[in-house]
C-alpha cells in the first residue's frame, strides 16, 4: 500500500494513547477518544478502519485463545502473492479478532470456482479478503475463495493506493486514477 493509506489499516494492535488519526479525515468510533483533534485508542485492541464510511475504531482483545479451523470464515490482509499462491494474515476468525495473527495459504486452484490463470488476477498485496478454511495439516492453514460469498472485500489500487470501487459494472475501479482493476470479489465487496 501507498501513499495516503500509509497507517490507516485494519487489524492493527493498539495500546491506550495510541493515536489513530485525525477528526478531519476520520469519525471516532467505539474504543477511542479524541483530544486536540486526534483519535487515541482508549483501549488494548485492534483498529477496525472504515475506508468507506471514514470511521476509525479500536475493538478489544477478546480473552481465551481462538484458532482457525476447518470450515472458519476469516478475514485477512493479502501479505504476499506469487503467481500460483497468495500468503494471507489472517486476524479475524468470524467475527472475533484475535490478538495475534495467522498465516494462511490461498493456492490458485482454490481462487475461484473456474479457471484462473495467474494469482495476480485474484488478489493484490494489502487487499483485504474474506476464506475459508479448508485444511490445517502441519498448522498451516489452507484457504479457499471459491465461493460467491468469499474473495476480496477491500482492494487498493496498484496505482495511487486509493480504495477501489465496484461500479455498476462490477468492475472494481479507482475513483481517483480511473484505473481498473481484476480481482475475485466478494459479495458485499467494500461493505463490511
Ligand atoms: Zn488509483
Amino acid at each position: 500500500m501507498s501513499g495516503s493509506k500509509k497507517g490507516y489499516r485494519s487489524g492493527k494492535f493498539v495500546v491506550p494513547g495510541d493515536r489513530l488519526g485525525v477528526i478531519e479525515e476520520f469519525s471516532p468510533g467505539s474504543g477511542t477518544y479524541v483530544r486536540d483533534g486526534t483519535i487515541y485508542s482508549k483501549m488494548i485492541g485492534r483498529t477496525l478502519v472504515d475506508l468507506l464510511n471514514k470511521k476509525v475504531s479500536v475493538y478489544p482483545l477478546t480473552s481465551g485463545a481462538s484458532v482457525p479451523k476447518v470450515g472458519s470464515i476469516v478475514t485477512g490482509q493479502v501479505y504476499n502473492v506469487q503467481s500460483k499462491i497468495a500468503i494471507i494474515r489472517i486476524w479475524r476468525i468470524g467475527k472475533k479478532l484475535l490478538s495475534g495473527f495467522y498465516s494462511g495459504i490461498l493456492h490458485i486452484s482454490d481462487a475461484a470456482k473456474g479457471y484462473v490463470e495467474t494469482m495476480f488476477d485474484v488478489c493484490k498485496t494489502g487487499d483485504i479478503v474474506r476464506a475459508k478454511v479448508i485444511s490445517n495439516k502441519n498448522r498451516v492453514y489452507h484457504l479457499t475463495m471459491a465461493e460467491g460469498n468469499l474473495g476480496v472485500i477491500y482492494a487498493f489500487c496498484s496505482e495511487c493506493g486509493h480504495l477501489l470501487e465496484q461500479d455498476r459494472k462490477g468492475r472494481l475501479k479507482c475513483p481517483r486514477c480511473k484505473k481498473v482493476e481484476k480481482r475475485k470479489i466478494a459479495s458485499g465487496y467494500g461493505r463490511e
